[in-house]
């Protein structure tokens, strides 16, 4: 695979896809030490591990900058983001006890099993913390895993292998680079991997669950979302014109939580699109992940209300721009920088427009009532909403989608849980 830093279109890398058969063989041989490490060791390996990934951390992001085209500061923080994963991770092996229950002839205990090999499959649009949110709480689980990045980005999750290959036995953190359809479906349907957490879109999202159905292998996804913030008149409206466009423009829009539909009480609603207007123009896109997403989200684009200056040159580049709504810019995510606004009248009227969408992944409510605030929070169908704020994942709340954006939740103290199966076992104290 050729691997092409889509700021100045040049080859980068070129990569070879994995062996799906010799990554799951050793995940598997590893696996029968790994999960019985004594849990401080694996809590102490964790922690080491993420020390390395702070040493290494100028290296991460350096090459998610050149691979994937993000900014500094967000390339920083997406490496310092794996290492806090690890850090909070290592403090569950020790806490994952299970009960004793005492019965009237003997005890019941209940374990938390590792499920064994687990398998990661992740995106383009931010390839580190993606997979270390599968990562970090299976490792500390006791299970083995194996990462198979996106094609298009497989370079700092080959560089956390590496280093993961200094720290852990070897085998129990591997990196599977190749096509989705090829080496991602093989690892899906391999018979001895036990689960797969799968973040990407919706349409291969349903391929891998229907998939998974044949050996009733564990699976939870994070699909894609079309979010909302809603603005009502009492918000603070500087503030929201200023926080906005980091929510939509962000990655240029390449973040499955990006607010991509803005709803504005109509009696604000030019108020607010003049407050918001020099934000947007003023704000500077990364690029886009390859040329065939910058044609999707063009195509998308007519007669913009707003738009930053358009960059010309090698790179593929796509300015921030404001729309009207559409039809087809409303429902469909894009993936890009463009957000669509639409008036509305009545709290009621707001919370049926964002619910009317087959996703339901993130949102926010920008309002100065608490009340209000709380009730339209818990009316959105989403599976995570803030208030007068855009911010979304935060690794120590759990994380996903309901409806169409996904299943099951990841992230939060509970996630390791979700890389274990409960077992019980009685013992009998009859003479
Ligand atoms: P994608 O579905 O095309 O690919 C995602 C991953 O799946 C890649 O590693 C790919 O190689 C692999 N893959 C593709 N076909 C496969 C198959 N048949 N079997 C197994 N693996 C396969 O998605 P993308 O274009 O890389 O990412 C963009 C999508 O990801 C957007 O829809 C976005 O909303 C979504 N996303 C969701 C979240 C979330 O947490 N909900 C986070 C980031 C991105």
């Amino acid at each position: 695979m050729r691997i092409i830093n889509p700021a100045t279109e040049e080859e980068i890398a070129v990569v070879a896809p994995g062996d799906v058969e010799a990554t799951v063989a050793l995940a598997r041989k590893a696996f029968v030490s790994w999960r019985d490490v004594a849990p401080g060791e694996r809590a102490r390996l964790l922690r080491l591990f993420a020390s390395k990934v702070e040493e290494h951390l100028d290296e991460l992001a350096q090459l998610e900058m050149a691979n994937a085209g993000h900014s500094e500061g967000n390339a920083r923080w997406e490496a310092g983001n794996v290492r806090d994963l690890l850090n909070y991770y290592s403090g569950a092996p020790e806490r994952l006890c299970g009960r004793q229950i005492p019965v009237a002839n003997g005890w019941d205990v209940t374990f938390h099993e590792p499920l064994g090999v687990v398998g990661v499959i992740v995106p383009w649009n931010f390839p580190m913390p993606i997979a270390a949110w599968g990562f970090a709480p299976a490792l500390a689980a006791g299970n083995t895993v194996i990462v198979k990045p996106a094609e298009l980005t497989p370079l700092t999750a080959l560089k956390l292998g590496e280093i993961a290959n200094e720290v852990l036995p070897e085998g129990v953190l591997q990196i599977l680079p190749g096509h989705g359809s090829e080496v991602g479906a093989a690892l899906v349907k391999h018979p001895d991997v036990r689960k797969i957490c799968f973040t990407g879109s919706v349409e291969v999202g349903k391929q891998i669950m229907a998939a998974c159905a044949d050996d009733l292998t564990r699976v939870t996804l994070e699909l894609g979302g079309k979010s909302a913030t809603i603005l009502f008149g009492d918000a603070d409206l500087a503030k929201a014109a200023k926080a906005l466009p980091d929510a939509v423009f962000d990655n240029a829009g390449q973040d499955c939580c990006a607010r991509s539909r803005l709803l504005v009480e109509r009696r604000v609603y030019d108020e607010f699109l003049s407050l918001l207007k020099p934000h947007v123009e003023s704000y500077e896109c990364i690029p886009l992940i390859s040329a065939e997403q910058r044609e999707r989200v063009k195509s998308y684009v007519d007669n913009p209300l707003i738009q930053a200056p358009v960059k010309t040159g090698k790179g593929f580049w796509f300015p921030a721009t404001v729309l009207a709504a559409g039809e087809r810019d409303w429902n469909e995510e894009i993936f890009g920088p463009v957000l669509s606004v639409l008036p509305f009248d009545t709290e009621e009227e707001a919370v049926r427009l964002a619910n009317d969408t087959e996703f339901g992944l993130s949102g926010s409510v920008w309002t100065r009532d608490v009340g209000r605030a709380l009730r339209v929070s818990r009316a959105v169908e989403a599976g995570v909403i803030s208030v007068n704020s855009h911010s979304s994942v935060r690794y120590w709340t759990p994380f996903g989608g309901v409806k169409q954006s996904g299943l099951g939740r990841e992230l939060g103290p509970d996630a390791p849980l979700a890389f274990t199966e409960t077992k019980n076992i009685f013992i009998s104290t009859e003479e």
